[in-house]
């Protein structure tokens, strides 16, 4: 797997890249628990670095007695489960107390190997890096950080009832700032707010956008897909893709329904709205409360709570859909919008995180700025009345998609990767 000696002035690509993703593996299915965008992520780029001759080992943590010690997920690809803490789902404050014999179990892993395995660690939330730094301080190699969302700027945007991202998250992301070697930023808005709320410094971040795979998700036959996922070539199909949790906000989506139902009651008949995904974290009571909702909207009988799907089933739900809302109060990027673009379907999305990057607005679908259902209600009406809008948007959607794809991720990722193996190591800091 290991690509020949460089020829001397030939950039250097790492041979084998640590990667850390501590609190979910590559291997759950994403839109429910711990597993979402990142899981994608990390499984999406880590399958195309291996395919350009860079080994990818991704440490998570055992969560299941059964989990062999090691997994091979793709040719170059090993997921290693580390025993830390008892199995189970642990939640994210739980599992900051089993930071060290997670460490303790990666340093183990690599004992085993030669000096000198890894050319790289890189990664994935601020859990994952507490973690991976240590392991590039003691390997001494480049410390690359994707932190996927920010307690602080997540703090400043938290849903009603939603409980604040803790202290010791804030400090570890600080201490994160200072002491990776590069940092990387899913787009130019999580850059500034590095920068501004961590006082990162701009030449240690690059903006890598994420991708979308361009082979799974593709535009289809909108009526077929309907019938796949049983519903009739007639119905609007108003979809909602990931976790359920009050900060992507699916409730925003059920008022919106039952503001259209006030506005055009005929559509009755044929409205679904499909909330597909399951709960998460602390917000185990967040399906059950949505169910509740849409029965005191008096919407029951148009919404469906569909579980999780794989990602080739969820290509038939955005081909179906007459739209996707994305309605989240923060989202760091937001790969089902993109997704929901490569299969030619409209997103109405807030104005929030990255969403902003993962649909042009106007073109791909529309941003709306704030959570009030009537604006989302507007919207949808206009989307369902105006067909040719609605395929123009789907049509642009599709061309806007193609410039997010996986490869384009790995080639950002890659230049990071050269910079930091030929730039000198910063010194080690304690953790205040
Ligand atoms: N997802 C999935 N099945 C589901 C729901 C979601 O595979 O039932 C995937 C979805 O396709 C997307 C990811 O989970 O790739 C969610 O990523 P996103 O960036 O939208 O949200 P995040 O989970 O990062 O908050």
């Amino acid at each position: 797997m290991a690509p020949a000696e460089p020829e001397y002035g030939e950039p250097v690509l790492p041979r084998r890249v640590a990667t850390v993703s501590l609190h979910t593996s590559p291997l759950e299915q994403p839109g429910t628990g711990d597993a979402g965008g990142m899981n994608v992520y990390v499984v999406e780029v880590a399958k195309r670095l291996a395919e350009r001759g860079v080994a990818v080992d991704v440490f998570t943590r055992a969560t299941r007695p059964d989990q062999p010690p090691e997994v091979e997920m793709a040719p170059g690809v090993t997921v290693r489960h580390v025993p830390a803490g008892p199995f189970g789902a642990l939640d994210k404050q739980a599992l900051a107390h089993y930071l060290c014999p997670f460490i303790f179990g990666v340093l183990r892993t690599e004992a085993r190997n030669a000096p000198g395995h890894y050319d790289l660690v890189h990664g994935h939330y601020w859990l994952s890096g507490r973690a991976g730094l240590a392991a590039a301080h003691r390997w001494g190699v480049p410390m690359v950080q994707s932190m996927h969302t920010l307690a602080r700027v997540k703090n400043l945007a938290l849903a009603r009832g939603d409980t604040p991202e803790p202290e010791a998250r804030v400090r570890g992301e600080d201490h994160l700032v200072r002491q990776a070697d590069h940092l990387v930023a899913n787009t130019a808005d999580e850059a500034a707010q590095l920068a501004a709320h961590y006082g990162a410094d701009p030449a240690r971040i690059s903006t890598v956008a994420p991708g979308v795979d361009l082979d799974m998700f593709t535009p289809g036959p909108r009526a077929e897909a309907l019938r796949r996922i049983g519903l009739s070539p007639d119905t609007e199909l108003l979809l909602f893709v990931g976790r359920v949790q009050r900060l992507k906000a699916p409730d925003v989506l059920l008022r919106a329904a039952a503001e259209l139902l006030l506005r055009d009651p005929a559509l009755r008949d044929r409205l679904v709205v499909a909330v597909v995904g399951g709960q998460s974290g602390a917000d185990v009571a967040e399906p059950r409360r949505l169910a509740e909702l849409a029965r005191s909207l008096g919407i029951a009988d148009v919404v469906r709570m569909e579980p999780p799907r794989s990602r080739a089933a969820l290509a038939d739900y955005y081909r179906a859909a007459t739209a996707t809302v994305v309605p989240s109060h923060s989202e760091s990027f937001g790969l089902v919008a993109v997704e929901s673009e490569a299969c030619g379907t409209p997103v109405v999305a807030a104005r929030v995180g990255g969403l902003p990057t993962a649909v042009r607005d106007g073109v791909s679908g529309v941003l709306v700025d704030g959570h009030d259902p009537a604006d989302y209600a507007r919207v949808l009406h206009r989307l369902i009345a105006e067909r040719p809008w609605r395929d123009a948007l789907g049509a642009a959607g599709v061309g806007h998609a193609a410039t997010l794809s996986w490869s384009a991720t790995v080639d950002g990722l890659l230049d990071v990767y050269r910079g930091t193996l030929v730039t000198e190591r910063l010194p080690v800091a304690a953790c205040q």
